[in-house]
């Protein structure tokens, strides 16, 4: 089919949520994506940091497909390798007791929720269900995620949404004891004493969950000594720390997950994206005091660690070496430090970690820069209200970044 009929039958017969650009694929290799026509483009979206391992990928197209002729689905209420093969390496390489699968970033982190409010009732009962997440972030766009998610725009139209959600700026260690403090006091009634347990002390709050770079939100990495000090606060009081990596994880920064790179030790970690190279999966790691509170029958889902999306993601993870993080990183400060050196007045700032990257515009509308690149043959996202955001698959070579740059200069030298 030509660009133009698939476009045409898009139109007719799909729900229209999303604004798309004018652009149809056929196929990729590399980090390059050809239309029907066979026009390129160099991608620096890798489908919204999914195709981790870019197109065309021969070992990890092979794993699919032997094992898509082997075994494609059975139920959970079986055992079969690929799952159980990677939870091994899954656990090995976070450092994590055990691992949940599901099938995607929102329903991870509905799953992780469920296991900060059961770990509470659990240990203190009723009554400690509340998770403080922070404004500006991203977790999903399920009911209860879009109430976990710190951003009012996406709050329009869907209420009610599941209780016991409230946001705090990122980035201010004192926003948040407040927010506990005040629960506190509240839970307590107006003699409250200094000595607070940790149910009372917690103010009802079961959780705090982070994104450690928002993504969504505008590409902005988490200060390093406020995460520490989250990590602490959380810990004196029990309450779980929940490290939402569907963006940032599976070496999309430089390592396996962020959350190595800040130094920190998350009770529960959510993962989806990149981990199956495109084929739908997700799921959440938890720690040892974790890794029992989702028992028989409190948690499932039907397609949860998919013997095919397993067999994918082990490929991934075998490809995730040592030197392909190392040069996620080497690349990531390469692309950083060229656009920096553009000196162009319309590019405010440039910040991220390893390939998630982002650059924040002044008075030019990222949307209209991304849709020129489109035109010219550069695949890029937005983020946030005023930033271009480059997430590419890892294994982008330097010469399609500089085939990807070359664009990119050439369109925001036009805009200036
Ligand atoms: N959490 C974060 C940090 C994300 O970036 C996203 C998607 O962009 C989600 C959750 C939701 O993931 P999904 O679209 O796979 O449900």
């Amino acid at each position: 089919m030509t660009s133009e009929e698939i476009k045409t039958l898009d139109g007719e017969h799909v729900m229209q949520t999303y604004a798309r650009f004018d652009a149809v694929f056929d196929h990729g290799e590399g980090a390059a994506l050809y239309s029907p026509e066979g026009k390129k483009y160099i991608d620096f979206t890798s489908g919204i940091g999914v195709s981790s391992l870019g197109y065309g990928n021969k070992p990890w197209a092979d794993a699919v497909r032997q094992q898509a002729l082997k075994l494609q689905h059975t139920s959970n209420l079986f055992y079969n390798e690929p799952y159980a093969r990677l939870a091994e390496v899954l656990t090995k390489r976070s450092g994590m007791k055990n691992v949940f699968f599901a099938n995607a970033g929102g329903e991870a982190n509905e799953g992780m929720i469920k296991l900060a409010r059961k770990y509470s009732f659990d240990k203190y009962g009723p009554g400690r269900s509340s998770i403080i997440t922070l404004r500006q972030s991203f977790h999903g766009r399920t009911i209860t995620t879009l109430a976990a998610t710190g951003q009012d725009q996406f709050h329009n139209f869907f209420f009610p949404f599941t209780e016991g959600f409230s946001h705090v700026p990122p980035n201010d260690i004192k926003a948040l004891q407040d927010a506990l403090a005040a629960r506190a006091v509240s839970s307590l009634g107006v003699d409250g004493t200094a000595a607070l347990k940790p149910v009372a002390a917690s103010g009802g709050v079961c959780a705090v969950m982070v994104e450690l770079i928002q993504g969504e939100g505008g590409v902005n990495p988490l200060a390093p000594g406020y995460v520490k000090e989250v990590e602490t606060l959380c810990r004196e009081l029990d309450i779980l720390l929940l490290v939402d990596e569907v963006q940032t994880g599976v070496g999309r920064t430089g390592a396996v997950f962020a959350y190595q790179k800040y130094g920190i030790r998350p009770d529960v970690v959510s993962f989806a994206k990149g981990i199956a190279n495109g084929l739908p999966m997700g799921g959440f790691l938890a720690n040892e005091k974790c890794s029992a509170v989702l028992t028989h029958g409190t948690h499932a889902t039907t397609f949860g660690g998919n013997p095919v999306s397993a067999a994918g993601a082990l490929e991934v993870m075998n490809q995730l070496t040592d030197d392909v993080l190392r040069g996620v990183g080497e690349k990531g400060g390469r692309i950083m430090s060229e656009v920096g050196k553009w000196n162009l007045p319309i590019v405010r700032e440039v910040r991220g970690m390893g390939l998630m990257i982002g650059v924040s515009l002044d008075g030019v509308a990222p949307k209209a820069v991304a849709e020129k690149c489109v035109e010219r043959g550069l695949l890029i996202l937005t983020a946030g209200n005023d930033a271009l955001r480059f997430l590419p698959p890892l294994v982008i070579t330097d010469g399609e970044i500089d085939a990807g740059l070359k664009i990119l200069k050439d369109v925001l030298e036009g805009i200036s």
